[in-house]
């Protein structure tokens, strides 16, 4: 069975496909999302999901959150004594999601089709498969997000040339794409984005002004403290996505016996969050111009990630476009749906017709040159070979010559980026070509790049003046682990113990209860230390009876505490 993952930056979530439709697999907490957060436990066992995102506040030395954002960097992140890179993180989330499917099926599961950000670079779609390697998963494909959405909807099945625009706002990113079906054969045209654009902010907006209304109360509390904002945050939150439903919402905070309180409509929503509605429009039109495709010209708009939810965006989505965004599917599912599509095209079932799926290079890429201005010359200079927003797989030439008279070497330094300084650029690596020494500019070099449809780029340079061909394998790549770095640390991950899954509602009941403590303060957080206690008490008897009733009792007065404050 292949699985389809969507291995998001805040939540992720796996689909198979079951009775000729994509399905989504609940986790051992019978949720069909999994918050991408890792950590340990007291007993230095792993955690991951919810369990682990409760305890980010309590325990953020053993805790990891947002770790795709260093996908394919050589960052590490610590978790206790240990440290970990962010594709063994990944990897960890990816187990947990494989073992959902094994346990909800009973079928072993070894492979997978992973969704990635259409921006994805090469080094980032190389980790995200070693991720899933580190999982004992053999990624079939990665499946670009907005290409994913595509599928979900079925774009596929038309016959006709259609051209589409994915509009994903997230948790903390916001990614546009342009899309195209002809003949067949599905194409990301363009894709824009902000990656420091999503839900949160939204949040931050709203924490902001709620806090500027109560500046002139001198009793407010100092919100300096990470309780106090993160109760504040998740209040923000939840006033947000109650707007969804109401016309107001109460934004609150009960504090040291104090309460206080702020109405907030849809309208005054819609200008907090103003100065953000205006910088989507940028990757929109970033988008629409490098897929050189009109407004007009495009058949449908999908929404994709849970701030589309948000009435205030699809507002702002219908007016851009003129038309209403198609948004029949879950926003927060459709990509996870999605690649379980791409995975039943993958295992050729019946019901789906075969589609060739090709995708674009997100950013260019090529080498530095020493640029000549009259008689000087400058060095560091980038020259692209291919150019961002290419449909792959491409494959394309440059032609360079020596610098220096009987120059035995050239040293080509691969890039990425689109600064006109490679210094500016990420460097992808570098490979040193021996050449027959000539006077300057007499030895020409053509210099081939190769983008193909996994996002994997690979460098071939021709000397015509010998007929030498020197094929090379970047292998400085940045934050790409080696083979024997992925067999040692895939041994060392299998060492690692899980926390059990029997255990894990209880555990995050735990963890729920110790956050909120540390959130609250007099009677609130005695009755809470309370809880906890008869809470582990009930635990110890073992009976399973007793510790059901009782959790189900607790979280149901957690609910009430977190819909409104008590005191
Ligand atoms: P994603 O990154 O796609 O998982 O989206 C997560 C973001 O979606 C968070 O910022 C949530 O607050 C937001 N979200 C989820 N449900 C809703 C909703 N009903 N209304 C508004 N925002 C939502």
């Amino acid at each position: 069975m292949i699985v389809g993952i969507d291995l998001g930056t805040t939540n992720s979530l796996v689909a198979v496909w079951r009775d000729d439709s994509p399905q989504l697999v609940p986790n051992a907490l019978g949720s069909l999302i999994t918050p991408s957060v890792v950590g340990l436990d007291d007993q230095g066992q792993v955690l991951v999901g919810q369990a682990a995102r409760e305890r980010l506040q309590t325990h953020p030395q053993l805790t990891a959150a947002l770790f795709k954002r260093h996908m394919g960097s050589a960052q590490e992140i610590s978790l206790g004594a240990r440290r970990f890179r962010p594709e063994e993180l990944s990897a960890l989330v990816l187990r947990s999601l494989k073992e959902d499917v094994e346990r909800a099926f009973g079928e072993a599961v070894t492979e997978a089709v992973i969704s990635v950000p259409a921006y994805f670079s090469d080094a980032q779609r190389k980790a995200t498969r070693i991720a899933g390697e580190l999982a004992g998963l053999k990624v079939e494909k990665l499946v670009n997000e907005p290409t994913a959405a595509a599928l979900a909807y079925g774009v596929h099945q038309k016959d006709r040339e259609t051209s589409f625009l994915v509009f994903d706002l997230g948790g903390g990113t916001f990614d546009v794409s342009i899309l195209e079906l002809f003949e067949g054969v599905m194409e990301v045209r363009a894709s824009a984005g902000d990656n420091f654009l999503g839900g949160e902010d939204f949040d931050a907006a709203l924490v902001q002004h709620f806090l500027s209304s109560q500046r002139q109360d001198k009793a407010f509390p100092d919100v300096d403290s990470p309780g106090l904002r993160n109760r504040l945050r998740r209040e923000a939150e939840r006033v947000r996505q109650a707007l969804g439903q109401e016309a107001t919402a109460t934004f609150s905070l009960a504090h040291g016996g104090q309460q206080w309180e702020q109405v907030i409509s849809q309208d005054e929503l819609q200008k907090i969050c103003a100065p953000l509605l205006e910088r989507l429009r940028g990757p929109i039109e970033r988008a629409l111009r490098d897929a050189r495709i009109r407004v007009a010209d495009l058949d449908e708009i999908l929404l994709v990630g849970g701030t589309t939810r948000m009435p205030l965006i699809r507002k702002l989505a219908a007016g851009l476009f003129g038309r209403f965004p198609a948004m029949q599917i879950n926003p927060d599912e459709v990509v996870a749906l999605g690649a379980a599509v791409q995975a039943a095209l993958k295992q050729r079932a019946a019901a789906l017709e075969e589609v060739v799926l090709t995708d674009v290079c997100p950013y260019s890429l090529g080498i530095e040159t020493t640029a000549q201005f009259g008689r000087m010359y400058e060095a560091g200079h980038y020259l692209p070979i291919i150019e961002r927003n290419c449909v792959v797989p491409i494959s394309r030439v440059k032609t360079i010559q020596t610098l220096h008279d009987n120059q035995t070497q050239v040293l080509l330094k691969i890039f990425q980026g689109e600064s006109r300084m490679v210094k500016d650029n990420i460097a992808l690596g570098e490979l040193s070509i021996p050449v027959p020494p000539r006077p300057a500019g007499e030895v020409e070099l053509d210099v081939r790049f190769t983008y193909d449809n996994n996002g994997i780029l690979e460098a071939e340079v021709k000397i015509p003046a010998t007929d030498e061909v020197h094929s090379l394998v970047i292998e400085k790549s940045p934050g790409v682990l080696s083979p024997e770095e992925v067999r040692r640390r895939l041994a060392e991950l299998a060492q690692l113990k899980v926390h059990p899954r029997e255990q894990l509602v209880n555990t995050v009941l735990l963890a729920r209860l110790e956050r909120l403590y540390q959130e609250h303060l007099g009677e609130v957080r005695e009755m809470l230390a309370q809880m906890a206690g008869s809470f582990q008490q009930v635990l110890g008897t073992q009976d399973t009876g007793r510790i059901a009733d009782l959790r189900a009792a607790i979280e149901q007065r957690l609910e009430e505490l977190e819909r409104s404050p008590w005191q």
